[in-house]
């Protein structure tokens, strides 16, 4: 077994590093202060990601994509993980699940969404199915030769700046269809969403339907078949979300380290203490722990083995290890911690709704046990 990176993939790392080191971190104050990325600035990182020739890593190159494979992709999305998250939705890697586009779709969404010309977004969840998704109430029923939207989704990410979204909808009892919806078709609204204690500066919108009229042209993949494929393209996401835990852990981490070897009490580097030593101890091993989950997952996928377990324990150990060390990291600095002076208290604030989206820790824990069991029969 070959834990090393190749060229490319430290090339990889030390790139998206460097770049939200400089591009992100010192804007990230005033983000966190107005909750607000001033979209001439979300533009400007574009372009820039898009001359580092990073842009839509994740898409296939036949797609026009970067082509990354998982664990490539993961280690990107682990450097991302550091800086605001705000900033880091225009470095775009547009929803896998634009690939299941037809030969018309690619040309209108697919490829512009490559080439950083539009921005998708993805509406699942609504007021009252959120786990339990299968319990959508988002209904496109067939009316003269088109179908008819009607419903509302909450929670969407960054559909304030999508140019469209990948709508879900029942079309049928237990038929659940994706849908390719442009902002402004009439019929469609995108409202600003909740105010969320994590991540200022990425917005999440409430869109309602009222007989917003679609051609059968904008159904992505068969109709009926929506679970399908979000279950072949999206099981990735999750695994972002760990790798972003890691990424994000890594910084707090790194600021604790710094602060202990520095900080002076009684006389002595607070470092020296046991009290604090061994905390630092507990979080690095927890840290690598979920490190090695996450791209062991990743090298699953590339390898074609069956993931959905890995995908989740990662997606679990790294979400709640990140509550964890960004608290740890917080006490470690004392009541500078709680200033928003530091980005400690940013990172405590953040971590929280890592364990909610793209499937509760609960979830999770079914996902796992379940695969567990099946096997036996149980
Ligand atoms: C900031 C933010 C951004 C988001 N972005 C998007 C987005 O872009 N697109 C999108 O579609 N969705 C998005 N989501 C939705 C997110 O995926 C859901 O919030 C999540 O799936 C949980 O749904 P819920 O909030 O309705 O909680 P609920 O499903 O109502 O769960 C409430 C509680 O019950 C528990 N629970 C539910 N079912 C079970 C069970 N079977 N066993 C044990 N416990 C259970 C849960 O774990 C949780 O603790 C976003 C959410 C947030 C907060």
């Amino acid at each position: 077994m070959d834990f090393s990176l190749s060229h490319e993939q430290q090339m990889v790392v030390d790139t998206v590093r460097s770049f939200v080191e400089t591009e992100f971190y010192p804007r990230e104050a005033e983000i966190e202060r107005t909750g607000v990325v001033p979209i001439e600035l979300g533009h400007e990182i574009r372009r820039k990601v898009i001359d580092l020739g990073f842009y839509a890593a994740n898409i296939p190159e036949e797609f026009g994509g970067g082509g990354l494979d998982h664990l490539t992709f993961t280690l990107l999305e682990r450097e991302l993980g550091r800086g605001n998250m705000g900033l880091g939705v225009w470095w775009g890697r547009p929803s896998g699940i634009l690939c299941a586009a037809r030969a018309d779709q690619r040309e209108r969404y697919l490829l512009p969404a490559v080439r950083g010309e539009k921005m998708d977004a993805l509406a699942m969840t609504e007021p009252d199915a959120g786990s339990d998704v299968r319990g959508m109430k988002c209904t496109a029923t067939r009316s003269g030769g088109d179908w008819v939207l009607n419903g509302t989704k909450h929670f969407i990410s960054h559909a304030d700046i999508a140019d469209f979204l990948i709508v879900f909808a029942t079309t049928g009892p237990g038929r659940i269809t994706a849908f390719l919806v442009d902002r402004g078709t009439p019929g469609f609204e995108i409202r600003p969403g909740y105010r969320s204690v994590s991540h200022r500066g990425y917005q999440n919108c409430i869109l309602t339907f009222e007989d917003c009229r679609l051609p059968d042209a904008q159904i992505l993949g068969e109709e009926g078949q929506g679970f399908a494929l979000a279950n072949t393209w999206l099981h990735a996401t999750r695994l972002t979300v760990a790798a972003l835990c890691v990424g994000r852990a890594r910084r707090a981490f790194d600021l604790a380290l710094g602060y202990a070897a520095e900080r002076r009490q009684f006389g002595q580097k607070i470092g020296k203490f046991q009290g604090v030593s061994f905390q630092l101890a507990d979080m690095v091993t927890e840290i690598d722990a979920a490190d090695y989950l996450t791209l062991a997952a990743a090298w699953r996928l590339d390898q074609g083995l069956p993931a959905n377990r890995e995908i989740s324990q990662a997606k679990l150990y790294a979400s709640e290890m990140l509550a964890r060390v960004a608290d740890r990291a917080l006490q470690i600095h004392g009541g500078m911690g709680l200033m928003e002076d530091l980005p400690l208290e940013r990172i405590w604030r953040d971590a929280r709704v890592e364990r909610i989206w793209d499937g509760t820790s609960e979830i999770q824990r079914h996902i796992i046990s379940r695969e567990l069991l099946r096997p036996l029969g149980a």
